[in-house]
């Protein structure tokens, strides 16, 4: 009988050979693009299989109580912080991720410079645009997004690396080119500090799309893991 660890494989292998595909048919070959596992919901020894057995090595963390109870648990990995984050949780969080991708007001990057001064660490970062405008998703609308990133610019313990997005389920194409244009825009700007190193969209749902859209970073949950019990 197949286990959970044999579909993980098989999901791994079947995402893996779509990346491909798409890389190949949107001329990105010679590209890196990683793919993120998103862990939310999903116990630590399925997420360890998909480390020693996948080669995953970037994770995905949503809610900094789930993170904190699992991350002692996990093999060695890179872990960015992806959800909606409080400032008054960046303390439990900022000693071990390397990555916080869900910046998306100068409250929470100022939080996020205060307590990476306090541990001398230069935090990395992406800012998290809201590129639908939708009310109930978190990031900075694209209106407001430069005048930002000329003010993180200026924090000496922050260091931005790119931008990231959850467009909607629905017309996702259009947002993901959208954000593209965007993330080309503000690359040419040349903001000081601020580095367009990284674009991290894509999901279950339309990760190869978001290869043609210059994506190269693309988080994956369901695709990989399965459907969650809760989202
Ligand atoms: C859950 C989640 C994902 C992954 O979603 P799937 O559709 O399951 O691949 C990606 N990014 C963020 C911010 C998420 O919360």
């Amino acid at each position: 009988m197949k286990t959970e660890y044999d579909y993980v494989d098989e999901n791994f292998r079947r995402i893996n050979f779509n990346v491909n595909e798409a890389k190949e048919r949107y001329g990105r070959s010679d590209e890196y693009i990683e793919i993120m596992a998103v862990t939310k919901t999903i116990a630590p020894e399925v997420i360890n299989h998909a480390i020693t057995s996948c080669g995953i090595k970037t994770l995905g963390e949503n809610r900094v109580q789930e993170y904190m109870s699992k991350k002692d648990l996990y093999k060695p990995a890179s872990v960015h912080f992806i959800g909606q984050l409080q400032t008054n949780k960046v303390k439990y969080i900022i000693d071990s991720v390397d990555m916080i991708q869900s910046v998306d007001s100068l409250k929470l990057a100022s939080e996020i410079n205060r307590h990476a001064l306090k541990m001398n660490k230069i935090q990395d970062v992406l800012v998290e645009v809201n590129i639908a405008g939708e009310e109930a998703k978190g990031g900075i609308s694209p209106d407001e997004l430069t005048d930002m990133l000329y003010e993180i610019g200026t924090y000496q313990n922050i260091s931005v690396k790119g931008l990231m997005t959850v467009p909607p389920a629905v017309d996702s194409e259009k947002f993901l080119y959208k954000m593209q244009n965007l993330y080309i825009d503000i690359s040419e700007k040349k903001i000081d500090n601020i580095n367009m190193s990284f674009l991290s969209m894509g999901m279950s749902g339309d990760y190869e799309l978001a290869v043609k859209y210059g994506s190269n970073i693309l988080r994956i949950g369901s695709a990989l893991f399965g459907a969650r019990v809760y989202k």
